[in-house]
């Protein structure tokens, strides 16, 4: 058998992309493939949680627009399909007067980007979203939101599968080879065939770019994130989202603290250190909170 598509990496990138392509057009048969026994085993799954208002990107840019218009459509999809949300809020504290000038330019381009509701805000009205925060000034951002993006994927695949779509876990692409009629890949479960192939592959996007005899650059440069989580009996110290004002030297948004939609718990991080086998020097590292307890790590290299 021949599908119509193959799409590699079972992650929301490409479970999100087989689902669309299956509604708009029923007819195809497509073939979702992952290296790993389940779906959304790297980032997908070990993520901070958090549904994005759109503040931080470029105006005008792609992610700008897409970040937008993707939070609405998250709400919605999350309460269609029951799946946990909450529209919480969270604030972006400049903990010293330093941050002001970044903390105003990251009001006016979320602002410029059209992302409703945002505030700048003082320290008594930082004190009564979080009464344990302490800033001299914060945007407060009432549209951000929490979800457990595993269950989302887990939502998507499912609607793939309604839609006639397959998911082939344990189905790593290691080679991918031309037929005059199809695409084949090689996995270690036996060779897949397509006439198209839509590679949403992650941190592994530069390995299967050159199965396909692409260029060695761009390279994937893999950072891992880790995050602790607070003590249950310090769960109050963060009610929310509570971030830091982004440092431009690094393209992170920082160390934050993220409620779990699941079970309450509260996580910080994440920290980003340069997996093994790249430079020895992490670029930056957490602050763990005091009190707190390794949690999880999200990313993969
Ligand atoms: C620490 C951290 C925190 C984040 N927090 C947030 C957040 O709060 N909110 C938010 O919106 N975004 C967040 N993100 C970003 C978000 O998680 C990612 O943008 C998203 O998960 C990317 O999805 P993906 O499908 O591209 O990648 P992945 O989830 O990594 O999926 C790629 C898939 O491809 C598979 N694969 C790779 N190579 C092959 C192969 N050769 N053959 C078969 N399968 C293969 C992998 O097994 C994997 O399942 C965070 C990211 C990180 C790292």
């Amino acid at each position: 058998m021949i599908y119509d598509i193959a799409v590699i990496g079972a992650g929301l990138v490409g479970l999100a992309s087989a689902r669309e392509l299956t509604r708009r057009h029923p007819e195809l048969k497509l073939a979702v493939l992952d290296k790993e026994p389940a779906i959304a085993r790297h980032q997908s799954g070990h993520n901070s949680g958090v549904i994005h208002s759109g503040i931080y990107y470029e105006t005008g840019s792609l992610k700008a627009r897409l970040c937008v218009a993707g939070a609405r459509e998250m709400y919605a999809y999350c309460e269609e399909h029951a799946l946990p949300v909450e529209r919480c809020g969270k604030l972006i504290v400049a903990a010293a007067g330093s941050e002001l000038p970044r903390l105003e330019a990251l009001y006016a381009r979320g602002v410029a980007n059209g992302v409703d509701g945002l505030e700048v805000i003082g320290p008594d009205a930082i004190r009564e979203i979080e009464p344990h925060c302490q800033g001299v000034k914060a945007i407060w951002a009432p549209n951000t939101g929490i979800t457990d993006y595993a269950r989302v994927a887990a939502s998507y695949a499912d609607d793939l599968r309604a839609g006639g779509g397959e998911v082939l876990t344990g189905h790593g692409v290691e080679k991918i080879g031309q037929r005059p009629d199809a695409l084949v890949l090689t996995t270690p479960a036996g060779e897949v065939q397509a006439r198209r192939l839509l590679a949403c592959a992650g941190l592994h996007s530069d390995r299967v770019a050159r199965l396909t005899g692409g260029s060695r650059l761009p390279k994937v440069v893999p950072f891992r994130g880790d995050y602790w989580v607070l003590r249950r009996d310090r769960r109050d110290l963060a009610r929310n989202l509570i971030y830091p004002v982004p440092d431009p030297a690094f393209p992170f948004l920082g160390v934050h603290f993220t409620r779990r939609v699941s079970d309450g718990a509260v996580w910080a991080g994440p920290n980003a250190v340069l997996t093994s086998g790249w430079a020895t020097s992490p670029s930056r590292s957490a602050s763990a909170a005091s009190g707190a307890w390794p949690a999880a790590t999200g990313g993969s290299a």
